[in-house]
Order: structure tokens, then sequence, then C-alpha cells
């Protein structure tokens, strides 16, 4: 793996490691995950019987590192700003894309006939 994709990997393993431990009691000590040397059948042990979103979207930022897509939009394809992945490694959208898809799902719940039902 090339030495991007380490750090990379690094980075999002210790924030799940620091998620598990703020939320799970997780005992294991620190030095797997933040070493990135824990393999991904590991970590899907790990997780294995938590259905929690964020450690959901984690695993996915590992599974993006992986297919070489991590830290790119996955509306626009953009790379994302440094700035936005150290405040969540496990971003995946740019604040365009956000924003156009907010308004998208606002507009989807917008009865088609507002208003005109009286
Ligand atoms: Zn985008």
């Amino acid at each position: 793996m090339e030495a991007r994709n380490l750090t990379m990997r690094r980075v999002i393993l210790s924030n799940l490691f620091e998620y598990l431990k703020l939320n799970y009691d997780f005992e294991r000590p620190a030095d797997s995950f933040v070493s990135g040397q824990i393999s991904d059948r590991e970590i899907d042990i790990v997780l294995s019987y938590k259905s929690d979103h964020r450690l959901g979207e984690l695993r996915e930022a590992l599974a993006r590192v992986e297919s070489g897509t991590y830290g790119y939009c996955i509306g626009c394809k953009r790379p994302l700003s440094r700035a936005d992945l150290e405040e969540d490694p496990a971003k995946r959208i740019c604040l365009a894309c956000e924003e156009s898809f907010k308004m998208c799902h606002q507009q989807a719940h917008t009865p088609l006939f507002a208003g005109s039902a009286r």
C-alpha cells in the first residue's frame, strides 16, 4: 500500500479506535489500530454486531482507502479539502454537493400541491 494510503488508514483507524473506546468500553490495545497494522478481517470482527451509523461510516472510509476513492467527493468526484477530512476523516461529500443534496431532499419532501388542499 502507498505511504499516503497508509497515513489515511492510520488516521481513520485511530478515529475508529477512539470512537470504540468512548462508546463501547473497548479495551484492546491501541497499537494495532494506530499503527494501521490491523487487518480488515480483524476490523470486521471488532465491528460485528454493532449497528452503529458512525462505525459504518468509518468502515466505509477504510474501504474507500482500499479502492483508491478516499478523499474524493462522491457527488462531483473532486478532492475534498484537507480541513474537511481533518474535521471528519469519514467525510465523503463536499460542502457544495451536500447543499445541493439537501435541496433535492427538501424538494422531494415538499408536497406537490402544497397550499392547494383546503
Ligand atoms: Zn462534491
